[in-house]
């Protein structure tokens, strides 16, 4: 027997459809158009890629889309002054600024300068200080993904043991409140972790955030398990080309687990289709409208 994999695009297309929907709901009977602005600064060819593609899902869903490009020497002040005034426009209801920033900016001092009742990256240290209080807020996009992946397969996570591989900001931390959130036991591993394969062999969910390719191999995971794949690494390929893998060994896990997630075509697709969810649920708080049905 081989694990089931999770489709992670065509649970991705079903959210944006789902999203759609209730973005011509709100515009067809409160006449609000959910609104996101992307700031990218600098001329990065992953955070490009990126951007372009959260443009097209934004209008695909309709929403309006602002695009901002602002050249690597940015002032600091000036990226502020464009934050500032995001944070004012009635059409924004999410902003979000492209990391990884370049090195002369002080990305911490960006992502406070949010509205977070904008924030839909869920950056914001209210934000996070809020999902870690478990309030209700704006929480990163990736995390989300990978919980919707998850009760692709578990309608209830309660009382399962989980493991998240990474502490980050963006993925592993916030990861870890939605978990508890969901009445999971979980436990947090990072670089300082004594070992990983003892600590995986308890978990009914794994989930691996690290960035360093095919680390999670097929004789840690409990036979059975579900393993939720975050990482995007590039290795060489034939041809002088590259390929994509995950964090894990997919086709080792592949034989040992109950459903696993692919890379590409994973989590990597949800990201962005959440963050629709985020700017529909964000222009619905700003509105004072109902929480939307996404
Ligand atoms: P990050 O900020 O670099 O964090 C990596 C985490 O992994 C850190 O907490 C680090 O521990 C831990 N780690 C490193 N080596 C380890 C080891 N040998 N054993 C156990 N833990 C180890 O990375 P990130 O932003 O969370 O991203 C993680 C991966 O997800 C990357 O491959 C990234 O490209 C991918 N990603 C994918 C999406 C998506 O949409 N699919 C979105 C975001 C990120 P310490 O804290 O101790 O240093």
């Amino acid at each position: 027997m081989t694990a089931h994999i999770i489709d992670g695009k065509a649970i991705a297309a079903d959210l944006r459809a789902r999203v759609a929907g209730e973005v011509a709901l709100v515009k067809r009977e409160h006449g609000l158009t959910p609104g996101l602005a992307v700031v990218l600064v600098g001329n990065d060819p992953a955070s490009e890629v990126y951007v372009r593609s959260k443009h097209r899902e934004t209008q695909a869903a309709g929403m309006a889309s602002f695009d901002h490009k602002l050249s690597a020497d940015v002032a600091q002040g000036d990226l502020l002054a464009l934050i500032a005034r995001l944070n004012n426009d009635p059409a924004v209801h999410g902003v979000l600024v492209q990391l990884p920033l370049p090195k002369s900016l002080h990305t911490e001092t960006i992502i406070n300068a949010i509205d977070p009742a904008k924030d839909v990256d869920g950056l914001h240290p209210s934000n996070a200080g809020r999902l870690a209080g478990g309030f209700a807020a704006l929480a990163p996009c990736t995390p989300l993904g990978c919980i919707i992946l998850t009760k692709s397969v578990h309608t209830s996570l309660e009382g399962m043991n989980a493991i998240v591989i990474g502490r980050s900001n963006l993925v592993g931390r916030p990861l870890l409140q939605l978990l508890l959130n969901e009445n999971a036991t979980v436990t947090i591993a990072h670089s300082r972790s004594r070992d990983l394969p003892k600590l995986c062999a308890q978990a009914d969910l794994v989930y691996a955030a690290v960035g360093r390719a095919e680390m999670v191999r097929g004789d840690w995971i409990k036979p059975g398990a579900t393993v939720v794949d975050v990482g995007i690494n590039r290795l060489p390929a034939a041809g002088g080309k590259t390929r994509l893998v995950g964090d894990v060994a997919f086709a080792e896990v592949l034989r040992v687990a109950g459903a696993i997630t692919p890379v590409p075509g994973g989590v990597g697709q949800m990201t962005v289709a959440c963050l629709l969810v985020n700017t529909l649920r964000a222009a619905c708080a700003i509105a004072g409208l109902p929480k939307p049905e996404v």
